[in-house]
C-alpha cells in the first residue's frame, strides 16, 4: 500500500485533514503540541487505498525537540510515498520556512494550503498558481475543517508519488552553496541517500549530521576557520536561516494580497481579547471564573443562585417526579436537569424490570442480583453521564477557541520561576479528559525530571471517570450538611486537585526531580469560533469510551460486588438485609482501620466498610467507586432505611447517611480518590512512559503517600480546626529544611547516606 505522509507546522490542521481524509477521530485541539506521535488511517477514495500517517508538528528539521526528531527520522527513514505538506495560508511565510527544508529531500512532494475558508474569510487573497509555479511544486488550496479541495489534493499527490523527485534548495544563489556542494561530494562518496539534505544539515552543523558523518563535519570545520560573514561571523545554522527566510519573503509575498483593513481590525480585536485574557494581574482570576462558570452550569442546583429569592413553592409541581427535574427550592442547571431526566428513564426501566420479575415469580435473589446489583451499580455511574458530556463540551469549547492556549502562557509566566515550563501544562490540562493520553503527550517534555515529575502529578487534573464520585459524594455531603451547592463543592475539589499538583510539582523540583527549565516558544493560536464538528467529534469519543468501560470493566465488577457482598466465607447465599456479615464486608471491615486518620475507617458505623471496598475497587477503574456504592446502596437500602423506594442517587445518599461519615470525612475521601492511584490502564501507561523500574515503584508511593497526606490533613483540619497549626507548622519545618539545604547550609542527603552506612555497620 502506498503512503502518504501529512507534515507541517503545529496547529495547521494536520490531524483535521488526517481526520477527513481517514474518517478517524483523532485528537485535534486548538493548540500546538496535541499530536505527539505518529498516526495511521486509510484513504480509500483514489485508485488504490492509501496509508494516511499523521506526523507531529514541526518547525523546522533540526533536532532541538522529539517531535522534529520524530518526523525527520520518519521521513528521510521509512520513505514515504508522498509528502503533504500542510501550510496554514493565513500564515504562509512563517510556514513556507519548514516546506524550504523538506523540499531538499529527495521525495514526492505536494502542497496542501489550507485554512483557505479563513483566507476567504479576512478578505485576503492568495495566488495558488502563481506559489506553484515558483515554488516547483504541486500546490492546492483546501479546506481540511470545511473538507473542500480534499479530492483534488490526494489526485495531486497520487500523480506525484509514481516518480521520483530530486531535492531541490532555495539556498542555490547563498555564498555557502559551494561548501554544501564540497560537502554533497563527500557524501556521494560514502553511497549516502538524500545527499543534498544531508549536505546542507552538515553545513548547519546539526548533532546527528555531524554525529554520522564526522569526516566531512571536520571539512565543514576546517572551512569555518577561513569565513566571516558581516551580521553571522561564522555561524552557518543562522546564516542558512536567515538566507531561507529572506528567499521567502523575496520571492513569496508577492503571492499573497492582504486585505488591509481587515488585517488590522482582526489583530487588534484579538490582541484586546489577549490583552484581558492575559493578564499579568487577572488573567488567573478570570480563568477561575471562567471555570466556575461551567461548574455552576454543570452542577449547580441552584442556578444562579435565585434559590432563596422564589417563593416556597415556586413550582407547583411538588411532589410529581417533574419536581426533581426542574428543581426543589431552586433551579436546577441544564447539568442537573439533564441528569434527572436520564435518572427518571432508569429509574423506571429498572421498576419495569423489576415488576416483571417479580409477577414471573423470579427467585428473589435473582431478582435482587439483576436490579439492584447489576443495573443499580451500572445506572449509578450512567447517571452522570450527561454531566460529564457538558463538562467536556465546555472544555472543548474552551480549547477549540484558544484559550486553553492562553491559560498554558499565564502559567508559564509564574511558574518558570520555579522551575517548570509552561509546555508542561498542556499535558496537565489535558489530563481534565483522560490520564493516559496526557502522559503521553509528556514526550513533548526536553528534560527528563520534568516530564517525569509532570507524569506524577497528571492523575490530579481530575479526569471523567473521577467526576461521578466527586458529583455523587457532593450529593451526600449536601444532604448531610444540607447545602445546596454541589458546584462549589465539585469545583473546589476541581481546584483542590490542581493545587497539590502545582505544590507537588514544586516540591519535586526542588528536591529529587531537579533540572533545569528548558526555553518554552509558545505560539499562541488564532482565537476562532470553535467548530461544531470538532466538539462533536469531542463528544463522541467519549460517549464512545464510556459506554464501552460501562458494559466491559464496570459491568464485571457491579456483578463480582454483589456475588461478595451476598455470600459469606461458607458460601451460603445472605440476603440483603445481612450483607454486614458478607466476604466483601469482612474485608472491607479488615482494612477499614488504613482510613481512620482520613475519617472514614473505623470510627464509622455499621455500614462504613463500603467507603474502603469502593476505594480498592477504584483502583480498577474509577467508575468503579461509584458503581461500588450504587450495587451496595441499591441492595442496602431496605435493609436500615424505611423508605425502600429509594433508587440510583438518592439511594448512594441514603447509604452514606447511615455510615454516620461526616462531612470532613467525606471530602477527604473524594480527594482520597483523587489523588490516589489512578486506574489499571492509567497505571500501565505511567509505567510505560516513566523512565526506569525504579521511577515508576517511586510514582506508586508517591501516588500513595500524596493521596493519605491530603486526606489526613482534610479530615483533621475539617473536623479539629486548631489542628491547622500543628499541619503549618510541621510544613514549615519540611520547607525550611529544603531552603536550607539548596542554600548549602546543611546536607540532607548526606545525613541519609551516614544514616544507611551507620545501619549497615550494626
Ligand atoms: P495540528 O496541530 O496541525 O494537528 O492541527 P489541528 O488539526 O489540531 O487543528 C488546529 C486548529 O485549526 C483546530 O482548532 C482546527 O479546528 C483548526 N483548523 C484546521 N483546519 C482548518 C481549516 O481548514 N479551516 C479553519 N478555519 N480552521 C481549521
Ligand atoms: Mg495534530
Amino acid at each position: 500500500m502506498k503512503r502518504f505522509a501529512l507534515a507541517g507546522n503545529p496547529n495547521c490542521g494536520k490531524t483535521t485533514l488526517f481526520n477527513s481524509l481517514t474518517g478517524s477521530t483523532a485528537h485535534v485541539g486548538n493548540w500546538p503540541g496535541v499530536t505527539v506521535d505518529k498516526k495511521e488511517g486509510v484513504y480509500k477514495k483514489c485508485a488504490e487505498p492509501i496509508s494516511i500517517v499523521d506526523l507531529p508538528g514541526i518547525y523546522s528539521l533540526s533536532p532541538y525537540t522529539p517531535e522534529e526528531v520524530i518526523s525527520r527520522n520518519y521521513i528521510l527513514d521509512e520513505k514515504p510515498d508522498c509528502i503533504i505538506n500542510i501550510i496554514d495560508a493565513t500564515n504562509l511565510e512563517r510556514n513556507l520556512y519548514l516546506t524550504t527544508q523538506i523540499m531538499e529531500i529527495d521525495v514526492p512532494m505536494v502542497i496542501a494550503l489550507n485554512m483557505m475558508d479563513a483566507v476567504e474569510k479576512i478578505g485576503d487573497r492568495i495566488d495558488a498558481k502563481k506559489l506553484e509555479e515558483k515554488i516547483g511544486l504541486p500546490v492546492v488550496g483546501i479546506s481540511a475543517l470545511k473538507e473542500n479541495g480534499l479530492d483534488e489534493l490526494m489526485e495531486r499527490a497520487y500523480e506525484v508519488s509514481g516518480s521520483p523527485r530530486q531535492g531541490a534548495t532555495v539556498l542555490a544563489g547563498t555564498q555557502l552553496m559551494h561548501l554544501v556542494g564540497d560537502c554533497r561530494i563527500a557524501l556521494e562518496g560514502q553511497k549516502v541517500e538524500n545527499t543534498l539534505f544531508h549536505a546542507i544539515k552538515l553545513v548547519e552543523l546539526d548533532e546527528i549530521e555531524v554525529a554520522m558523518h564526522p569526516e566531512s563535519a571536520k571539512m565543514v570545520e576546517e572551512f569555518k576557520k577561513t569565513f566571516e560573514d558581516d551580521i553571522f561571523g561564522s555561524d552557518f545554522e543562522a546564516l542558512v536561516a536567515d538566507s531561507r527566510y529572506k528567499y521567502i519573503s523575496q520571492n513569496y509575498s508577492t503571492v499573497i494580497e492582504k486585505s488591509k483593513a481587515a488585517e488590522k481590525s482582526k489583530m487588534s480585536r484579538s490582541d484586546k481579547a489577549d490583552r484581558v485574557l492575559t493578564h499579568k494581574v487577572w488573567g488567573i482570576p478570570i480563568f477561575l471564573v471562567i471555570l466556575f462558570a461551567i461548574f455552576h452550569l454543570t452542577f449547580s442546583e441552584n442556578f444562579l443562585f435565585i434559590g432563596g429569592a422564589l417563593p416556597e413553592d415556586w413550582v407547583s409541581l411538588a411532589g410529581t417526579a417533574a419536581e426533581g427535574l426542574f428543581g426543589e427550592g431552586g433551579i436546577n442547571s441544564p447539568g442537573v436537569f439533564l441528569q434527572s431526566l436520564l435518572g427518571l428513564g432508569t429509574d423506571s426501566l429498572t421498576d419495569a424490570i423489576r415488576g416483571a420479575m417479580e409477577r414471573g415469580a423470579v427467585a428473589d435473589w435473582a431478582t435482587g442480583f439483576v436490579c439492584d446489583g447489576i443495573l443499580g451499580g451500572l445506572f449509578a455511574v450512567l447517571s452522570f453521564l450527561p454531566q460529564i458530556l457538558l463538562l467536556f463540551l465546555f472544555f472543548s469549547i474552551l480549547e477549540d477557541s484558544g484559550y486553553m492556549a492562553r491559560v498554558a502562557f499565564i502559567l508559564d509566566r509564574i511558574f518558570r520561576k520555579f522551575g517548570l515550563s509552561g509546555r508542561a501544562f498542556m499535558p496537565m490540562i489535558m489530563g481534565f479528559g483522560c490520564s493516559i493520553p496526557a502522559m503521553i503527550n509528556t514526550r513533548t517534555l526536553a528534560d527528563q525530571n520534568e516530564r517525569t515529575a509532570t507524569v506524577r502529578v497528571i492523575p490530579f487534573f481530575s479526569c471523567g471517570a473521577k467526576l461521578p464520585i466527586l458529583t455523587a459524594i457532593a450529593g451526600g455531603i449536601l444532604s448531610i450538611a444540607k447545602i445546596s451547592n454541589a458546584d462549589v463543592i465539585t469545583y473546589g475539589m476541581y481546584v483542590l486537585g490542581v493545587v497539590v499538583a502545582i505544590c507537588a510539582i514544586l516540591l519535586m523540583r526542588n528536591t529529587t526531580m531537579k533540572g533545569d527549565v528548558p526555553p518554552f516558544i509558545m505560539e499562541l493560536p488564532a482565537y476562532h469560533a470553535p467548530q461544531f464538528k470538532n466538539l462533536m467529534l469531542h463528544l463522541w469519543d467519549k460517549l464512545k469510551h464510556f459506554i464501552k468501560k460501562a458494559f466491559t470493566i464496570i459491568l464485571v465488577s457491579t456483578i463480582l460486588i454483589w456475588f461478595f457482598s451476598h455470600f459469606s466465607w461458607s458460601w451460603s447465599y445472605l440476603p440483603d438485609e445481612e450483607m454486614n456479615n458478607s466476604i466483601l464486608a469482612n474485608i472491607g471491615q479488615l482494612i477499614q482501620p488504613l482510613f481512620t486518620p482520613l475519617g472514614f475507617g473505623s470510627q464509622l458505623g455499621k455500614w462504613g466498610w463500603v467507603f474502603a471496598v469502593a476505594a480498592i475497587t477504584g483502583l480498577i477503574a474509577k467508575e468503579n467507586v461509584i458503581a461500588t456504592f450504587g450495587t451496595l446502596a441499591a441492595c442496602a437500602v431496605a435493609g436500615f432505611v424505611a423508605d425502600d423506594a429509594l433508587e440510583g442517587v438518592d439511594a448512594i445518599e441514603a447509604l452514606i447517611g447511615a455510615t454516620g461519615v461526616g462531612v470532613p470525612a467525606l471530602i477527604a475521601f473524594i480527594a482520597f480518590n483523587m489523588l490516589t492511584i489512578p486506574c489499571f490502564a492509567a497505571v500501565a501507561t505511567a509505567k510505560a512512559e516513566l523512565p526506569s523500574k525504579k521511577s515508576f515503584r517511586w510514582t506508586i508511593a508517591f501516588w500513595i503517600a500524596t493521596s493519605y497526606i491530603v486526606g489526613t490533613m482534610i479530615y483533621l483540619i475539617g473536623e479539629w480546626w486548631w489542628t491547622v497549626f500543628i499541619i503549618l507548622a510541621i510544613w514549615a519545618a519540611a520547607i525550611t529544611l529544603i531552603v536550607l539545604d539548596k542554600k548549602g547550609k546543611i546536607d540532607v542527603k548526606g545525613f541519609f547516606d551516614k544514616l544507611k552506612i551507620k545501619r549497615k555497620k550494626a
